[in-house]
C-alpha cells in the first residue's frame, strides 16, 4: 500500500510531516520541530507515532523529540555525524543505509554542507524525499558548518533523485525565494509561472509544498549552478559550477 503524509506548520515558518505505512499503521514524524502540533496531526488524522526521523541536529527540528519520546515511546532515528547534539536518538544511520517505517523502506543520502552531519531521507518506492535545510522550494539551506563545494555536491545528490519524486522541505521560504531566484534568472519563463503559482497557494492559506524534483530543476537557482545560461546570467561564464554556487549563495545571504 502506498504511503500517507500530512503536512503540518509548527513554530514560525517549519514545516512537519508525518510520514504513515497504512499496511502496519507505522507513523514516522520527520524531524520535531515542537511537540503539540505534532500531537494535534496525531490526533487529526489518528495515526499512532511510532518512529522520529531527524535530518540535523537544529533545535527548530529537534525541540519536539524529547516530550514526544516520553508520551509514544517512539524510536528516533538520527545522522551518526551528529547524533551526539541531537536528544534520546535510538538509532544513528549513514549514507546509504535502509529506514523502515512499517513496511515503508527509505535511503540515507548524506547531504552535508547546511550542518556537517545533515541527512535525508529517500522513500524511492513511494517517491517521497525529505530533505531539511539543504533543499527548499525555489532555495536551498544556509551553508552554516560546511563548505559551498560540499553543499552543492549535497544538493546535486537530490538533483539527482527520479524527477517525479514529491521534496518535503524544512521550512516555508518559497516567496522570498521566488523574489530572489527572479534576480538571477529574470527570464525563465518557469520561474515566472512558479511565482503565480506560489501567489495564489499563499493567498489561499495553502502550503507551496511538495514539489517534484523535476520541477525544482527547471525554476531553482541552486540546482542550476552548472548551466552556461545562469553563468552568463551572473557574468561568470567558464566559472567552476561550485564558484557560481557558492556566488549565489553568497547574494542570497545579503538579499
Ligand atoms: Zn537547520
Amino acid at each position: 500500500m502506498p504511503a500517507e503524509t500530512h503536512l503540518l506548520l509548527s513554530l514560525k515558518d517549519n514545516y512537519g510531516v508525518l510520514l504513515h505505512d497504512p499496511e502496519s499503521g507505522a507513523t514516522a514524524s520527520i524531524d520535531a520541530p515542537e511537540a503539540a502540533p505534532i500531537e494535534a496531526a496525531l490526533r487529526t488524522t489518528d495515526w499512532r507515532l511510532t518512529d522520529i526521523l531527524v535530518t540535523h541536529h537544529h533545535a527548530d527540528h529537534t525541540g519536539g523529540i524529547a516530550a514526544l519520546k516520553e508520551k509514544y515511546k517512539c524510536r528516533v532515528v538520527a545522522p551518526a555525524k551528529e547524533a551526539a547534539k541531537i536528544p534520546a536518538v535510538d538509532q544513528t544511520v549513514r549514507e546509504g543505509d535502509t529506514v523502515k517505517v512499517g513496511k515503508l523502506s527509505g535511503n540515507v543520502i548524506e547531504t552535508p554542507g547546511h550542518t556537517l552531519g545533515h541527512i535525508a531521507y529517500w522513500f524511492h518506492a513511494d517517491k517521497l524525499a525529505f530533505v531539511g535545510d539543504t533543499l527548499f522550494s525555489i532555495g536551498c539551506g544556509r551553508v552554516i558548518e560546511g563548505t559551498p563545494e560540499m553543499m552543492w555536491a549535497s544538493l546535486k545528490k537530490l538533483r539527482d533523485l527520479p524527477n517525479d519524486t514529491e521534496i518535503y522541505c524544512g521550512h516555508e521560504y518559497t516567496a522570498a525565494n521566488i523574489r530572489f531566484a527572479r534576480t538571477i534568472e529574470p527570464d525563465n519563463p518557469v520561474l515566472a509561472a512558479r511565482e503565480a503559482q506560489v501567489s495564489r497557494l499563499i493567498a489561499e492559506g495553502e502550503p507551496t509544498i511538495p514539489v517534484t524534483i523535476g520541477d525544482e530543476k527547471l525554476a531553482n537557482p541552486f540546482l542550476r549552478a552548472d548551466l552556461p545560461e545562469l553563468a552568463g546570467n551572473m557574468t561568470m561564464d567558464g566559472e567552476p559550477a561550485a564558484k557560481i554556487f557558492a556566488e549565489i549563495r553568497a547574494r542570497k545571504n545579503k538579499f
